[in-house]
Parts: C-alpha cells; structure tokens; sequence
C-alpha cells in the first residue's frame, strides 16, 4: 500500500489559501509588513523618497505632452509594439534617446523592469555564463534567472571577482550584467574598468542606468556615457523612462544589431502591451527639457552633496554621494520603519529600505536628491531626520 502523499490533502476551496495566513503572521513576526500609503495630488509633503530626480515629474511641459498624445492616440497604446502599439512617438523617442546618449539605437519597453528582462534574457541563454555583480536590482536578477544561463553573482563592486568568474566559466558567451549606479547606497560601478575586463574575456556588458541616466555625465546622459562607452560594439544599456525624466517606461541602448535582435526575440517586448502613446510623449517632452537645461544634471549632484555634508555634520554615518542616492543605515527594521514615518509626520517623505528588499540585512533610510530642492529644504530636511533619528543612528 502507498502512503498518502500531498496530493491526497485535499483541502475544502475556503483553505486552500489558509498557508498565506501563516506566512503573513511570519513577516509581522519579522516586522517586515509593506504599507501602501496614498500620496495626495497636491501635497505640502517634501518628497526626498521619489526617483523624479530633475523634478520634471509635474512639469507641465511634460505633462502637457502626456494629456495632448492621451487625447490624440488614446489612453492605451491598445496592443503589442509589434502589431499595433508603436505610434510615431514611440519611434520619436527611441530616435532621440539613441542621439542624446551616443548609442547606435535605442528600443523602448513599457517599463525599466520589462526592459532589463528582456535585455537580459535576450543576450544570454543555455549556452551563456552571465556574471554580475551580487547587488544589482531585482530586475536584472529576474531575467538571470529566467535566462537558463549559468549564473556566478560576486562581490560587490569587485572587477576583480568578476574576472575570476569569466576566467573559470564553463560556457562559451558571457555576459556581465551591473548596475551603474547601485539604487540602495547609491554608489557607482567601475565602467571602465568592468569594460576592460569584459574585452579581456571575450565577455558583453550590461549596464542598467536606471539612477545614472538624467543625473551623471555630460548633460545627464548617463554614467555608460560619462565611462566613454555609450557607442561601444559590445556595450549594452538599459534605463528607465521613470525616475529622471519623470514618465513611466523603459529602454535599451546599444549597437544596432542587439536592438534588431531584441525586437526578434525579448519575450517581454514581443508580448507585452506597448507603452502608453501619453507615457512616451512625456518622456520625450523631458528629455527636450533636459537637453534645453542640461544644468538640471548638476543641480541634482550639488543637492544631494548639500543634503549628504549636512547629514554627516549632524553626526549620520553617510558617504558623499556618486550621483542622487543617499542611504544612512538604521539598527534594525523595526527603527527604519518608525524614523522614516516619523519623518513623514513632520511633512518629510523619506524611502525606507529593510530585508529582505536590502541584499546586505541592513536597514537603511534612503534619501534622493531632487535639482529643485532649495536649501531651505535640505535644512528642513536636515532637522526632521534628525529629530526623528533612534538611538544609535548617529556617531
Ligand atoms: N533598475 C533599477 C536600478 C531601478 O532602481 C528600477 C526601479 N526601481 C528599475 C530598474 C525598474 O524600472 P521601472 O520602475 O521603470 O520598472
């Protein structure tokens, strides 16, 4: 006679659900509950936890552009870039995204997230090693996953780690996926250096710019840029439509060949509902308002050096900033969570990054600069933050 197996527990259709409970009550245990919090259209809040870097979220040339395409293409892009979701702005913007960072061709994604997996997945598979740095963002981590590569993810910010593991690998093409800018610390990947050890392997690059993009290099365009490798044959960009230019979106850059390919093969374009025509025409909208004020790029970098220099003098254990992300480490998720919403009650907005989105444990508060922050601002940010600081959270 078989014992019993899984199958035989046949639970009534009212508990088949009962084992999320359980986990529920594990991540309250843990004190890792995720709230939504309703952000008001016009709020007095000061947002330090938002990604609209150059403050252009609400500009009205942007969201101008955004209502005149909803009104003249429609709410919806109404199906796949491949049958009917590409509109002339789409084709508009991937043209100047391309000119603006020095890429050969740019292809847009209905998100950064949708863009990373099918970058990655598209360049890499059975027959690639793909190595990356173990702290890029969880977009890249999905398409590694989803690639069937073999995956070797090292220390962080380690060119030399990384050299090992395309030195040792067992599969033939390699591809090397890093962030440019980390989203949780804020700090920068060695391009240059990471592109060399690439050439040296026969290895292609990846470079997410998501926090790059519209902050570092000449006017904004990019850390892939600033490093000299934005019109490299074997480097590959991805940004996102959503945090400097204030939109909603994604791209690739890269070598011509590499976006015909991802048209052919990136399951998350071919099979996704294209970006809204609004969306597109936003983003297109602030990148002209970023070309016509590239100063925009320096603001951004000169408040977040501001905010950092003032939070170190008030006793925060924090680096200076690379480029818009400040993080000052909590002593435990239960704090971060209590300080960043005891800032919020003084009118300040402040991310709060705990495990297990944190690839390190740590707790942290994570600040972002914005180039239209004043430093009457920085001061009021400066003095909240402190006030609400716990114990042990200062030097
Ligand atoms: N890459 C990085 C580094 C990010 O921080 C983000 C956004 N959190 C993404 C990709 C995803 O971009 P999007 O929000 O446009 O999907």
């Amino acid at each position: 006679m078989t014992s019993p197996g899984p199958a035989s527990q046949n639970l009534p259709p009212d508990q088949v659900f009962d084992w999320l409970d359980v986990e529920a009550e594990k991540r309250a245990e843990a004190g890792l509950v995720r709230k939504l919090r309703i952000r008001q259209a016009q709020e007095a809040e000061l947002d330090l936890a938002g990604n609209d870097y150059l403050g252009l979220a609400r500009d009205k040339r942007v969201a101008g552009a955004a209502a005149a395409a909803a009104l003249r293409w429609g709410a919806g892009s109404t199906g796949s870039r491949l049958v009917t979701g590409t509109t002339e702005v789409h084709a508009e913007l991937e043209h100047e995204l391309a000119r603006f960072c020095g890429a050969q061709a740019a292809l847009v994604f209905s998100s950064g997230f949708t863009a990373n997996l099918g970058a990655v997945t598209a360049l890499s598979g059975a027959d690639s090693a793909i190595v990356t740095d173990k702290y890029i963002h969880a977009s890249l981590i999905e398409g590694c996953r989803l690639s069937r590569s073999d995956i070797a993810a090292v220390a962080h910010s380690a060119p030399g780690a990384i050299k090992h593991a395309l030195s040792t690998r067992r599969k033939p093409r390699a591809l090397v996926v890093t962030d440019s800018v980390f989203s949780v610390d804020g700090d920068i990947a060695p391009l240059e250096e990471l592109a060399g050890v690439c050439r040296e392997h026969g290895a292609s690059l990846l470079v997410d710019d998501a926090h790059g993009f519209g902050v570092l290099g000449e006017g904004g365009r990019g850390a892939v840029h600033a490093a000299g490798l934005s019109g490299a044959p074997d480097v590959v960009t991805t940004i996102t439509l959503s945090k400097s230019l204030g939109a909603q979106g994604g791209a690739v850059l890269g070598p011509r060949r590499v976006i015909k390919h991802l048209v052919d093969t990136a399951r998350s374009f071919i099979f996704d509902t294209a970006l809204a025509p609004a969306s597109a025409a936003a983003a297109l909208a602030a990148l002209s308002a970023l070309k016509a004020e590239p100063e925009l790029a320096t603001k951004v970098t000169e408040a977040a050096g501001n905010l950092a220099m003032q939070l170190k003098a008030a006793g925060f254990r924090v680096g200076l900033p690379d480029a818009a992300v400040i993080s000052i480490q909590a002593p435990s998720p239960d704090a971060a969570v209590a300080w960043a919403s005891s800032c919020a009650d003084q009118g300040v907005r402040v991310g709060c990054f705990r495990p297990p989105s944190v690839p390190d444990g740590i707790s942290r508060l994570r600040l972002t600069a914005r180039a239209d922050l004043t430093e009457a601002d920085v001061d009021r940010a400066v003095a909240v933050i402190t006030a609400a600081a716990p114990p042990g959270a200062t030097s």
